[in-house]
């Protein structure tokens, strides 16, 4: 297993296509929070857990990439909070814990065939999540500082 990486501070607007065009809305951190992560770790998608200040604690599945479907020119981290919320939360204080790895960054033919993969690695985060090695991070004491 790896390393679980921490990362967090308040949610900024992002490129607005996340939930528009895809139905999988993407909260985003400010660049100088996230440039380290973005330098030290590979492409893909990963996962883990997150604390929203004054909401709670959710599972979180996450790509960290160009994105290549959208040609993106800058590297990006994209979390998906694996929860339906009745309104955004841009300016709220969002801490992630990211614990495990699914797959390498990929291209696909299609923006159906590229939402079915998303919606694909949500089912196996929220399982992952549930498995003792993962899920103790629930309670980490930097997802509920916030709170
Ligand atoms: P942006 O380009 O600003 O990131 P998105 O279309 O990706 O726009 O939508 C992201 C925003 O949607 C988040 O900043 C947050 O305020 C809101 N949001 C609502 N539900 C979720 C969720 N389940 N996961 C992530 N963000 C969500
Ligand atoms: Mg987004």
């Amino acid at each position: 297993p790896m390393e679980p990486w921490y990362i967090g501070g308040p949610v900024v607007k992002g490129f607005g296509r996340g939930s528009k065009v895809l139905g999988i809305p993407t909260a985003n951190l400010p660049p100088e929070n996230i440039s380290g992560l973005l330098s030290e770790h590979t492409s893909g998608v990963y996962f883990g857990w997150a604390g929203l200040s004054s909401r709670g604690i959710y599972k979180m599945v996450m790509s960290i990439g160009w994105n290549p479907y959208f040609n993106n020119t800058e590297k990006t981290v994209e979390p998906w909070l694996l929860h339906e919320f009745d309104d955004d939360f841009y300016g709220e204080e969002l801490r992630l814990v990211v614990v495990g790895y699914i797959r390498p960054e990929a291209n696909f033919p299609s923006l159906e065939s590229l939402i079915q993969r998303i919606h694909q690695d949500g089912r196996i985060a929220e399982k992952a999540l549930e498995l003792p090695i993962y899920a103790g991070y629930k309670d980490d004491p930097y997802l509920k500082n916030s709170l």
